[in-house]
């Protein structure tokens, strides 16, 4: 197959830990790769963020990335990218006048839109079929960040939009049908592909990062207050009045879209909580660290803990049972799916710190624990997550949806959007 992928704000090029450079940039890029790899031509479109990027990069056989021109060469916060994504379909379009792709898979709600406004262009022969992932939803981020969600405020209607006019929708995780169906979508077009993990690269053999002989416990994610990284800090006091006192908290990622730590309010904001609560010794913020840099330090964790408010999917917890750690987990979203409950970490409800400690103290406590959970995980990413069955997963998706195409959806039909 053709596969055209949007994916507006996160390029598989980009360095990630930034606020927007997180698990869709790796997603979108792993993913392509692994379609190239089973024989399909994969062509990534993404907004051209910096003057200096090439209009073409050719990752691999069978996969290159685009930058479109569509609003500012600069890094401009996702939330603020709605207006240029007409000028995004433009540029999409214009690169398929010679020959439309057989499908194109929008990644996140705005792509969305770019993926359905140019394949329902007459140039397109109005069809295109649209396979759409939102890697987030509006709704969910409403409910849990309130007037604190800096979406623009049409996403409350151009995301249901985008999921009904969608040919195909593909939901990372279970949880997410349900917040698809409540949005009024028809669950009858929706497939289910998780996200997968590198498993040649996130293996438990390998060099291990540097550390002493503390317990480690390792956060890893954007810094964003939903990742809930204040949680894992506020759990140390509880930690230390279980007998864990001398645990260290490495905290990855952060740095704001400078990637200087020092210039993020988030990274501030933490390293006030520790110090208020008297653990700032047991804090280590290390800021972006490199894809590179990542296995070694997953394995040099005992425990990784993921506490988000909510995820909607959740790649951290895939890369740390792959290197054979347990993971502590809030039960929210795709962690649900990922992480099974004292089979290849601990489940704790979300927003309890005291919860995470218990957890910890459980696993640091028992090293024999430790082994079974991180080889259980090992397993089950082995298993279920590998890129290779995401994609066959993924390619179902397509040729559903290419089976299912509209014969020629008017070129209104997209602009009733
Ligand atoms: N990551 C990284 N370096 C960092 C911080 C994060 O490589 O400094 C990677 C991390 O290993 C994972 C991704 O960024 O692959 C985060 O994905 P996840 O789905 O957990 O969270 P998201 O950012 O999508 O909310």
């Amino acid at each position: 197959m053709r596969i055209s992928m949007i994916s507006e704000h996160a390029s598989p090029l980009a360095a990630l830990g930034g606020v927007d450079a997180g698990g869709q940039n790796v997603h979108v890029a792993a993913l392509s790769e692994a379609l190239a790899k089973r024989g399909h031509h994969v062509t990534v479109y993404t907004r051209r963020d910096a003057t200096e990027l090439p209009a073409r990069v050719r990752v691999g056989r069978r996969l290159d990335v685009v930058h479109v021109d569509a609003g500012p060469a600069r890094h401009v916060p996702k939330d603020e990218l709605l207006p240029f994504m007409g000028e995004l379909a433009d540029g999409v379009a214009r690169d398929w006048s010679q020959r439309p792709p057989d499908v194109v898979h929008g990644h996140f709600w705005m792509s969305g839109l770019a993926a359905l406004d140019a394949a329902r262009r007459p140039e397109s022969g109005y069809r295109v079929p649209v396979i759409q992932t939102f890697h987030a939803l509006g709704t969910v981020k409403r409910r849990h960040q309130g007037a604190e969600d800096t979406s623009p405020g049409e996403r409350r209607w151009l995301e249901p939009g985008v999921g009904r006019s969608a040919d195909r929708i593909i939901a990372t995780c279970s949880d997410e049908v349900f917040e698809l169906k409540a949005m009024g979508i028809d669950t009858g077009k929706i497939s289910i592909a998780p996200c997968g993990v590198d498993l040649d690269f996130f293996s438990a053999d390998g060099p291990v990062a540097a550390r002493t002989a503390r317990y480690r416990i390792l956060s890893v994610g954007r810094l964003v207050p939903r990742k809930g990284v204040d949680l894992v800090i506020r759990a140390l006091p509880y930690l230390r009045e279980a007998g864990f006192d001398g645990v260290e908290l490495l905290i990855v990622g952060g740095g704001g879209d400078s990637g200087v730590l020092d210039a993020d309010p988030e990274v501030r904001r933490l390293l006030g909580l520790a110090a208020e609560l008297g653990v700032a010794d047991q804090v280590r913020l290390q800021g972006q660290v490199s894809r590179s840099e990542m296995p070694g330090i997953f394995r040099s964790a005992d425990a990784v803990v993921c506490a988000p408010w909510y995820e909607p999917f959740g790649i951290v917890p895939l890369e740390a049972m792959a290197c054979g750690v347990p993971v502590v987990a809030a039960a929210v979203g795709g962690l649900r799916d990922t992480v099974v409950d004292h089979g290849t970490g601990l489940h704790v409800p979300p927003r309890d710190p005291e919860a995470i400690a218990s957890a910890l103290a459980m696993l640091l406590d028992n090293p024999a624990l430790r082994t079974e959970l991180g080889n259980a995980g090992k397993v089950r990413a082995r298993t279920r997550y590998s890129w290779d069955r995401v994609a066959a997963e993924t390619e179902k998706a397509y040729q559903l949806a290419v089976a299912g195409a509209p014969a020629g959806v008017s070129p209104m039909e997209g602009a009733a959007l």
